[in-house]
Parts: structure tokens; C-alpha cells; sequence
């Protein structure tokens, strides 16, 4: 490792902890997501990425951050349970929930499987009640095995950038047929000013649950402190669907 990798890697640690430190018990922080938008805008929204998330990407911008992949585990789906997603705490803390489940190899536990999910800052356009172009910031985020994580790298092998161009983005399906597409459609004519974009702290948009509170977390209790925990969860009676329709399940 060279001086400078450790030096961002000291960086990164404290920047996590300060965000788990900032974040009280939950350690993360409701923002805007892709499916909010989607769902809103007739599941088809017109978006550029407002980062890389490779740091030698041609447009890449250390000032504007990268997006960034963490490897979560999700509760496995079942109608009227809660449903919620949470960092893998193997690595960072020695000890996770999530992998003590998968490690029990019954019937529910190939559900705990650890996976690894992209996010990165970007911006919508949408028209407002007066049929003006705005601009949206919100976080876009994909299983790193989703089809749209392939067209995104594949977009990115061919240009050596991922923003510089606006996509379409569709979602199509429900449920365990839902599925997104990432199509570009056109170079940048009149970009919104990425230096006014509001960006999200990634770190804190994964949830970083300390592991004594996990069980509990994913069971859908309540984990202290005052965030939200209903950023990326939420109970919902059996009929309805989970607020994470994002969710490959
Ligand atoms: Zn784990």
C-alpha cells in the first residue's frame, strides 16, 4: 500500500466513523432514491450521474466524491414482515447478523446472502407543475449483479466516464420481474451545474448498524437515537408492497 492509499484509507475510516458518530444508533440518513423517482414519473426519468464511480474515469472529480459499493444483506422477503437492508458488518466489526444467518443453511437463510450494492449521487430532470425542466438531486442505487449495473459498465468501458451523458432510465415489471434499463441518450447540451448539486453522503445512505443491534434492527424494531430507520424499511401490511421495491427478492 502506498502512503497515499493508507492516507485515504485513514480518511475513509474516520469519515465513517464520524458518520456512524453523527448518525446516532442507525447511522444513516433517509434521502431520495431512484424508485421514489421512478415511481413518481411514470417509471421513466431522464438522469445523469453527478460522480464517477471510478477515481481514474476521465471525468472523475475527487472534490464531487465517487460512488462507492458496500456489500449488505437483506431480510428475506416474506408478505407483511418488515423488510430492511443493512451493511455487512464482517469486515469492519468481526461479527454480523446477516452472515450468522446465511451460516445456518436452512431453508430461510440462502435469503441472507451477502451482496454487493452500488450507490452514487445523481440528478434528475424533471418538468414542475409548470412544465419547467428541474433538476433533482437523489441517490441511484443497484445490486452490483443487476442487468443496469452491466449497461452502466459497459457505458463506462466504451467512453472512460459516466457523466457526461443523460440517460433514460426505466423500470419495468414488479416484484421479482422487475427490471431496469439504462439506455444514454444523448451528450450533455445544457448540464445542470454540478458545483450548485447537493450530494449525499454515501456513507451514510447504506445503514451501519453496530452488530449488538441488528437482531433487532432487521426484525424491525426500532434502534434508538432519532433517525428514521424507515429509509430503506418498513412494515407493511400483507397485501402491500415493501417501500424497497427496489429489491431483487
Ligand atoms: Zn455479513
Amino acid at each position: 500500500m502506498s502512503l497515499k492509499a493508507l492516507k485515504k484509507q485513514f480518511a475513509e475510516e474516520d469519515a465513517a466513523r464520524k458518520a456512524r458518530a453523527e448518525g446516532g444508533a442507525g447511522g444513516f440518513v433517509k434521502v431520495l432514491r431512484d424508485y421514489t423517482l421512478l415511481a413518481e414519473n411514470n417509471n421513466v426519468i431522464r438522469m445523469r450521474f453527478a460522480q464517477e464511480f471510478d477515481e481514474d474515469a476521465k471525468n472523475a472529480n475527487a472534490d464531487r466524491g465517487f460512488g462507492v459499493f458496500f456489500t449488505e444483506h437483506a431480510t428475506p422477503y416474506k408478505p407483511g414482515a418488515a423488510f430492511r437492508t443493512a451493511r455487512c458488518t464482517k469486515e469492519s466489526e468481526g461479527n454480523c447478523y446477516g452472515c450468522e444467518r446465511y451460516a445456518v443453511r436452512d431453508e430461510e437463510s440462502k435469503g441472507w446472502r451477502p451482496f454487493q450494492r452500488g450507490y452514487v449521487n445523481a440528478i434528475a430532470e424533471t418538468k414542475n407543475e409548470d412544465g419547467e425542466t428541474v433538476y433533482v438531486p437523489f441517490v441511484w442505487a443497484q445490486k452490483a449483479r443487476a442487468d443496469v449495473i452491466s449497461q452502466l459498465m459497459s457505458y463506462a468501458e466504451d467512453e472512460d466516464t459516466i457523466t457526461d451523458v443523460v440517460f433514460k432510465y426505466t423500470k419495468t415489471g414488479e416484484k421479482t420481474d422487475t427490471k431496469y434499463l439504462l439506455v444514454p441518450t444523448r451528450a450533455d447540451v445544457t448540464p445542470f451545474d454540478p458545483e450548485g448539486v447537493e450530494l449525499y453522503d454515501l456513507e451514510k445512505v447504506s445503514p451501519n448498524i453496530p452488530y449488538e443491534k441488528q437482531a433487532i434492527f432487521y426484525a424491525g424494531g426500532k434502534i434508538g437515537g432519532t433517525e428514521s430507520t424507515e429509509s430503506t424499511a418498513t412494515s407493511k401490511p400483507a397485501a402491500a408492497k415493501p417501500a424497497t421495491d427496489d429489491e431483487d427478492w
